[in-house]
């Protein structure tokens, strides 16, 4: 059976400090392809005939297949602010070009701005500010990590970017970005009037699934492509997985996903369950947070949190089930919140505070006996 898979690596600098360099970052064995005899084709595919189930190739090759994953990951988002999407100073960060593209114009850039303080942007600014550089930070929404961490977390975060240097410009939009005669942007002018000077700019606002190939392909994308349970897309013997489902942006949920259609292509009957389509771990200047389920609340839901001067709880509950919990600072309890958030263990009547809950609270056939669980790593 020929099993074609479009895949590569995605390369990045970790933390955009040089802590690694391009071969530090592939994390397969020397022997990979060998090992488990994956012809590797050094192209791009370019189109996809499902009736004949080829594979146009940018060679100008075809290449036919019995069961075919997509796995074409996403591209980096540059909105259609001023001349951003023509300036030489303006990166997406997504492939290792970027990241090299980044530390070259960085070495002579000064003042950097980033578009975007999601998870991406912030790793950005936390490697630049470590290389000395001046860091803005425009974010549209009012705080920063709003995909992720509730306001008062984000602040935490933020309050130690301040303090390394960063200047952060919350709750506006980059809106003016005019090129001067040598093709770079040096001032970005926001919706707020205020502008910042700059020498590069980095955006890191989002994300796209890399598709442009199954135009006319009659395989269905909306948000992404479109898959099944099984990982499998309107067209028999087409699979998708990873960033280009859209299903989720995070690398443990591509590999188990690709995982997942592997099984399937290869005859087996295996759903795949997401069981945290939301799941963030971060830690800036050493403070770590770990993020399960939802974040914000809905009308009817209850939020508890507490607070000390070294750790920030919060949990969402509705209908009595913990459907979000945000742990900053101590994180060793996460254990007991992926059981309860995953099996939806109702805590509405467990009369225990429910930050001081241990696993011995859940074994047992007494007057808890409902809560009767074992210990799932
Ligand atoms: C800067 C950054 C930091 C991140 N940090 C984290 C993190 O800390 N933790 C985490 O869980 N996730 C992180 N992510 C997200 C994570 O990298 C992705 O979720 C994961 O890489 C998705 O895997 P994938 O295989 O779907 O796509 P990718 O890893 O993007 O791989 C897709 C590959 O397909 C190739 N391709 C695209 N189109 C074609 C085509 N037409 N023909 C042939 N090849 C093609 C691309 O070149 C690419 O190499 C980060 C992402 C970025 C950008």
């Amino acid at each position: 059976m020929r099993v074609l898979c479009y895949l590569c690596i995605l390369f990045l600098t970790e933390r955009g400090t040089n802590e690694r360099d391009a071969k530090g970052l592939n994390f397969t064995e020397e022997d990979f392809f060998d090992k488990y005899r994956i012809v590797w084709k050094k192209e791009s595919a370019r189109k996809i005939d499902v009736e004949k189930q080829k594979v146009l190739l940018s060679s100008g090759e075809e290449t036919g297949y019995d069961k075919l994953l997509i796995a074409s990951g996403a591209n980096s988002f540059i909105p259609p602010v001023g001349d951003f999407r023509k300036a030489k100073n303006v990166f997406g960060l997504r492939h290792l070009k970027d990241a090299k593209g980044i530390d070259e114009m960085a070495k002579d850039a000064e003042h950097i701005l980033i578009v975007g303080s999601g998870l991406v942007g912030l790793d950005a600014a936390y490697g630049l500010l470590e290389q000395g550089k001046m860091v803005s930070i425009v974010e549209m929404a009012p705080q920063i990590l709003p995909v992720q961490l509730d306001a008062h977390a984000a602040l935490e975060y933020q309050k130690r970017f301040e303090k390394a240097g960063a200047k952060f410009y919350l709750g506006c939009k980059a809106q003016e970005a005019l090129c001067t005669e040598d093709g770079m942007i040096r001032k970005v002018t926001f919706d707020t009037g205020e502008s910042v000077e700059c020498d590069m700019i980095i955006v890191a606002a989002g994300v796209r699934p890399a598709v442009e190939f199954l135009d006319n392909s009659k395989i269905a994308v909306e948000r992404g492509v479109c898959v099944d349970e099984y990982m499998c897309t309107n067209v028999p013997n087409v699979y998708a997985a990873g960033d280009v489902a859209g299903l989720s942006g995070i690398w443990p949920n591509a590999m188990k996903q690709g995982k997942t259609a592997a099984q399937n292509m290869c005859g087996a009957l295996i759903k795949y369950e997401d069981r945290f389509a939301m799941k963030n771990t971060m830690n800036f200047f050493g403070l770590t947070t770990l993020c399960l389920g939802l974040i914000r609340e809905e009308d009817g839901d209850v939020v508890f949190w507490e607070e000390d001067s070294k750790n920030y709880r919060r949990a969402i509950v509705r209908d009595g089930n913990v459907v979000g919990i945000l742990l900053q600072g101590d994180i060793s309890n996460t254990g007991i919140w992926q059981y309860i958030i995953k099996n939806k263990v109702n805590v509405g009547d467990i009369g225990k505070d429910l930050f001081r809950l241990t696993f011995a609270d859940f074994y047992g056939t007494g007057e808890r006996g409902k809560y009767v669980w074992t210990y799932e790593s």
